[in-house]
């Protein structure tokens, strides 16, 4: 980290909040001093750092939207408007037009810079963690949205322990008795099966090192939030020794070889359980990019053990998801803008589709008829950019809205790597290539027919005469 970035970053925010406490009674200064430490944990660039320490200058402080500007430059005043706008959105408990257009809006503001949805969630993580003085309302409102949207988009974006946090964070201010309740009755089980894993452990760690797999052993504990869900589940049906998956062992290896060397021995030494089987989602990673074996086995007793083995990097994919990510892909492509690589468009293709699970999900949207937004799509250029589309757009009316000469010299356009004419109608979620002819320098007047966008429009009319 840029040490003097830091210090003048903290120093202005300081002084953005001169005077100001949180309720909990600290200096208002410790909650973006919070995020920023937490921001750098996860080995973000010191961009979103110094915009982790500034997120609430100008919302909650008195700081200026061009004083940003002018001492830290335009990139870290975007991603402060970001988390801002992001901020302002309530989805929970909004009108279901409103929450189309909302949901649209917040996630138009995450899929152009990925960095607002980092710090957005480093943000509500300690807004989670000092949740008990605020009031019972905003308690519950607070919440409910971190059950239905963060914790959604951390799992979403493989940030699977932000995603367990978050919803420990949450559960006892909405399921207060069933939250006591699970806690007390399931004291003595995670004791006496956090002992029989730590033994089961030191065994595992023999038996590989007998075959000369260096491996480390973690022990991964089950979050409440997540044990409290698979208990509701029929076939468990509240019966706590029906879980056997309290306490994982975590096995991490250098490299993908000895995944499945530390598997053959395993399964040499302990047998899998028939029919649970072994998940192999190295060959066949889950769609939000997690990697791993996972397989159970019978332990001594006859009890079940749930074991997960990957590499260390595949682990701190797993943990970190897009930082994680985020922080290969920089080192990658040094000295170019990170999210102009081809590493952004995975994670903004997750977020369309956890964005159309999250509409679709309510079906009564689909009856909305005066909701224009929704007939809108969001496509993506072959670097992750998105643009907001109307439905019923085309290739052309895309290249346009990226650029004039892109739109005067397109030829041809590819959807989703695949070939298609220039008047295929774009879906929400579609990658759009467009395939140029430097030679050509005016538009055709008979794409007039097919495109649906002002701009496109106005540019091949006042393009084609030229
Ligand atoms: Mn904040």
């Amino acid at each position: 980290m840029d040490q003097i970035l830091y210090k003048k970053a903290l120093d202005f925010a300081t002084f953005a909040h001169t005077g100001q406490r949180r309720l909990s009674g600290e200096l208002y200064i410790t909650h973006p001093m919070i995020v920023a430490n937490t921001l750098k944990e996860w080995h973000l660039d010191d961009i979103t750092v110094a915009a982790g320490l500034l997120h609430d200058s100008i919302e909650e402080g008195g700081a200026k939207r061009e004083d940003i500007v002018k001492e830290f430059g335009e990139d870290v005043a975007k991603l402060v408007d970001g988390v801002t706008v992001v901020s302002h959105i309530h989805l929970t408990g909004s009108k279901s037009e409103e929450f189309v257009e909302n949901s649209r809006k917040m996630f138009l503001v995450m899929a152009r810079d990925l960095r607002v949805v980092l710090i957005k969630l480093a943000d509500r993580l300690h807004n989670m963690q000092t949740l008990k003085y605020l009031t019972r309302q905003r308690q519950l409102r607070n919440a409910q949205e971190t059950l239905e949207i963060h914790a959604p988009l951390a799992e979403r974006l493989g940030m699977g322990e932000i995603k367990g946090q978050l919803e420990d964070l949450a559960f006892p201010y909405l399921y207060p008795e069933e939250f006591t309740k699970l806690k007390k009755d399931s004291q003595n089980l995670y004791k006496s099966a956090e002992k029989y894993i730590q033994d089961f452990k030191s065994k595992l760690l023999q038996l590989l090192l007998s075959k000369h797999v260096a491996a480390q052993i973690d022990v991964r504990r089950k979050h409440l939030y997540s044990l409290w869900r698979k208990l509701q589940r029929p076939e468990i049906d509240g019966d706590v020794h029906k879980i056997y998956d309290l306490f994982a062992a975590r096995v991490l290896v250098s490299t993908v070889e000895d995944c499945y060397l530390a598997l053959g021995a395993i399964h040499g030494a302990w047998h899998p359980v028939p029919y649970l089987g072994v998940s192999d989602f190295i060959a066949n990673p889950k769609p939000n990019g997690y990697r791993s074996i996972h397989t159970k086995i019978f332990g001594s007793e006859g009890k079940i053990v749930e074991i997960q083995i990957r590499t260390h990097l595949m682990h701190e994919q797993a943990e970190m998801g897009l930082a994680a990510h985020w922080q290969y892909s920089e080192i990658k492509s040094k000295g170019k803008s990170p999210f102009a690589s081809e590493n952004k468009l995975p994670w903004v293709k997750q977020l369309v589709a956890w964005q159309k699970e999250m509409t679709s999900s309510q079906e009564y949207l689909d009856a909305l008829k005066f909701d224009t937004l929704s007939h809108r799509n969001l496509v993506f250029s072959p670097v992750g950019d998105v643009y907001d589309l109307p439905h019923a757009a085309t290739p052309i009316d895309y290249a346009y809205a990226v650029h004039t000469d892109l739109g005067n010299q397109a030829v041809g356009a590819k959807v989703n790597n695949k070939m298609v004419s220039l008047e295929h109608k774009l879906q929400n979620g579609d990658v759009v290539e467009i395939i140029t002819d430097r030679k050509r320098t005016k538009p055709n007047l008979d794409w007039l027919k097919f495109v649906v966008t002002t701009v496109a429009k106005r540019e091949i009319v006042k393009n084609s005469k030229s």
